[in-house]
């Protein structure tokens, strides 16, 4: 391991290695990229359903997909990996009257944008889905343009390119300080030996909290368990990749294999990096599941996993330099939509320490600054 680096990486999750990447496309190959795991990948990144969607409810989450899916579609020929795509569009089931006038409203804002949202009615949600019951639903919102892809062959292809490219992969590296000098980050010391740095960047995902309290800087970003399941073949399995989300419950699901991935937010589950399978869990999904898309009664459970979000207070990411810590960046807090903002974020973050500002975007409003100035931004349409 370099005993010396421009910039540290902190994470070999989506962001992590997207940030090594894009440094290295800006022309900063002596970068460093820690994971404390044996393997990169191994966190919140591989254990996600691989979605991404235009469908939000603020403008700048709205802003981020659209740049990250023109990123994940031009990805084999702007970083030379094949990656799985499937844009076969997500579909919100709505059910209450307070929550469709309110998808309405953010179709709205995103047609503004140039998302081609539908708003849809029984029959034309049925086209998409035969064997779905829709009792109880007042409508539903479809963007062709959402989908599921690839968040490991993603997630490679940027390590890939970073490697060649000059950046250090270290594995079982784990960050246990982060080192300060004159008010600023002047490297890390992990297991494994120290680095000095002038730039250390926190994408620890769901641990960034905690790499946060190295520095001394207060990230808040809470851990809580997400299951996913994953079935056999089953008579009546989806014919396509469509994404469904029976928004009231969350339970979710679209095509994975011969069967469905499925998954549901549990409102009980507690701030915790927790991560093994409660199997307890599924037989109160079941219910919601088989309510909602009944030839699912028929299906099997082959195999299942549990992940952690990382929720910030209001559900958007935290981006940029820490005000009170020069050269600590952070990137985190993506609040279960961090694989898609993965290959946008890593740009915007290159851009920052880079050009000391971003030319993709204007992410000011993400800032850390926000939560102590208490200019929150909530987003409405979490999963
Ligand atoms: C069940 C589930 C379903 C999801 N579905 C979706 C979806 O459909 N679409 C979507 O966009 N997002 C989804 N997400 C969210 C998405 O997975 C995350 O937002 C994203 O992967 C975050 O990437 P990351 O690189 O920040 O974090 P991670 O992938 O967790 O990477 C962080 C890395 O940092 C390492 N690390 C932590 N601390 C240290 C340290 N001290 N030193 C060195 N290394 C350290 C960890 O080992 C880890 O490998 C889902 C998440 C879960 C759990």
């Amino acid at each position: 391991m370099k005993s010396t680096a421009d910039v540290v990486i902190i994470g070999g999750g989506i962001m992590g290695c997207s940030i090594a990447y894009h440094l290295t496309r800006k022309g900063i190959r002596n970068v460093v990229l820690l994971e404390k795991e044996a393997m990169l990948g191994t966190g919140a990144t591989g254990r996600c359903s691989g979605g991404f969607r235009h469908q939000f409810s603020t403008e700048i989450n709205i802003r981020l997909s659209q740049e990250s899916v023109r990123m994940m579609q031009a990805f084999p020929e702007e970083v030379g990996e094949e990656i799985t795509f499937h844009q076969d569009g997500y579909l919100f089931l709505l059910t209450e009257a307070g929550a469709w006038e309110s998808f309405r409203r953010c179709a709205e804002l995103q047609r503004r944008l140039g998302v081609p949202v539908e708003l849809l009615g029984s029959e034309e949600i049925l086209r998409l889905n035969p064997n779905l019951s829709l009792e109880g639903v007042l409508g539903a919102t479809y963007c062709s343009k959402d989908g599921i892809s690839d968040p490991l062959g993603i997630l490679h292809g940027y390590a890939k390119r970073a490697r060649e490219a000059g950046v250090e992969i270290c594995m079982e590296a784990e960050v246990v300080e982060i080192e300060r000098q004159g008010g600023t980050v002047s490297g890390v010391r992990t297991r494994a030996g120290r680095i000095a740095a002038l730039v250390v960047i926190n994408a620890a995902g769901p641990q960034a909290g905690l790499v946060g309290d190295m520095a001394g800087v207060e990230v808040p970003v809470r851990p809580t368990r997400r299951h996913v399941f994953v079935t056999h073949g089953f008579p009546g399995s989806p014919p396509d990749h469509l994404m469904v989300i029976d928004f009231p419950s969350t339970f979710y699901f679209h095509k994975e294999g011969d069967g469905v991935l499925m998954g549901m937010s549990d409102p009980s589950e507690p701030y915790s990096f927790v991560q093994s399978v409660d199997w307890t869990f599924l037989e109160r999904l079941v219910p919601v599941a088989v309510h909602r898309y009944p030839v699912l009664a028929q299906a099997k459970v082959a195999r299942s996993w549990a992940g952690l979000y990382e929720m910030s207070p209001d559900a958007h990411p935290i981006l940029g330099e820490a005000p009170e810590l020069p050269g600590f960046f952070i990137a985190a807090g993506f609040s279960g939509h961090g694989f898609q903002q993965g290959p946008v974020v890593g740009k915007l973050i290159s851009e920052l320490v880079a050009d000391g500002r971003t030319s993709t975007m204007d992410i000011s409003s993400l800032s850390l600054h926000r939560f102590r100035e208490n200019r929150l931004v909530q987003e409405q349409q979490v999963v």
